[in-house]
């Protein structure tokens, strides 16, 4: 039965231009695993994720996370388009990679200690909800949503509760047009649990992908160095099927050596060079459009 509505929802996502498993081969819910979309992308084609947006260029005022590093990430079609997200005390998402902002912890004050910052660029920081208004300008860039690691697990639980209440306000609770990742197995395992028709991927190298795998959780976003430093988890992660990025490679050299390796998707503060090496390696990028 799972595995039916697993293949429905492929089939629904076949007719979109973007599909987080539109060339994986799709496994049900196992014995082995318990997260419900598995497979990986694992197509021979990498996808460029624009780290906190593709912030790195003048349009965008190099301002990191800002609404205009979205729509620059939009622009150039690039698969997907990263962001970190903290939460106040009173439950409003900001788009901000820190947990503290001028010596006060974002998730232990109100959004009104917040509101007046500004980015690099001139913008306020932005809450979710000028992020998804954004978003929904161009839905087919995948939006790589980061939930950043909080002060308890009490207020971890309620970012993912948030983050699904606001997704599903803009019509963006979507597995083909969100995928999640964090340094928090709490917040993974949460996500896994409760919404496990995303892809939701583990960032920190202290778990490989068999007790990832084990505990349900269906991705793993590692930083680069781990290929070297473990040269069996990469099989182990297609053995498992589970869906596989790498951070954030900014080196043309580490963007050879990941275009090498087959890494599925690649994230980037330079996605225009990654994009240009692709070339060269006459490797296909899945782009946005
Ligand atoms: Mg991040």
């Amino acid at each position: 039965m799972i595995k039916k509505i697993i293949w429905t929802f492929c089939a629904a996502m076949a007719v979109m231009s973007v599909s987080p498993c539109q060339a994986g081969t799709v496994t049900g819910n196992d014995e082995r695993s318990g997260s419900a979309v598995s497979g990986g992308w694992n197509d021979g084609r990498i996808r460029i994720v624009a780290h906190r947006g593709f912030w790195n260029c003048e349009e965008a005022g190099y301002a990191r996370n800002s609404v205009a590093a979205l729509r620059c990430a939009q622009e150039a079609g690039v698969w997907g388009s990263e962001f970190d997200v903290n939460m106040t005390s009173d439950g409003v998402i900001l788009v901000y990679h820190d947990g503290s902002i001028n010596g006060k912890a974002i998730d232990r004050n109100p959004y009104s200690e917040f509101k007046d910052v500004r980015l690099e660029n001139g913008e306020k920081i932005p809450v979710i909800d000028d992020y998804l208004k954004q978003a929904l300008k161009h839905p087919e860039t995948v939006l790589v949503y980061e939930l950043k690691v909080h002060s308890t697990p009490e207020i971890e639980a309620r970012l993912v509760e948030r983050t699904a209440e606001k997704l599903k306000e803009y019509g963006l609770y979507d597995p083909a047009k969100v995928v999640f990742i964090s340094f928090s197995k709490f917040i993974c395992d949460k996500i896994a649990a409760e919404m496990p028709e995303f892809i939701c991927m583990y960032l920190r190298d202290d778990l490989g992908p068999d007790q990832l795998n084990k505990d349900g959780i269906n991705g793993v976003d590692y930083h680069y160095s781990v290929f070297g430093k473990h040269p069996d988890w990469l099989g182990r992660i297609r053995e498992l099927g589970m869906f596989l990025n790498c951070w954030t490679v900014n080196d043309v050299k580490d963007m050879q050596e990941m275009i090498r390796l087959g890494i599925d998707c690649i994230t980037t503060d330079n996605p225009l060079e990654l994009r240009q090496e692709l070339k060269t390696a006459g490797v296909e990028e899945e782009m946005s459009f």
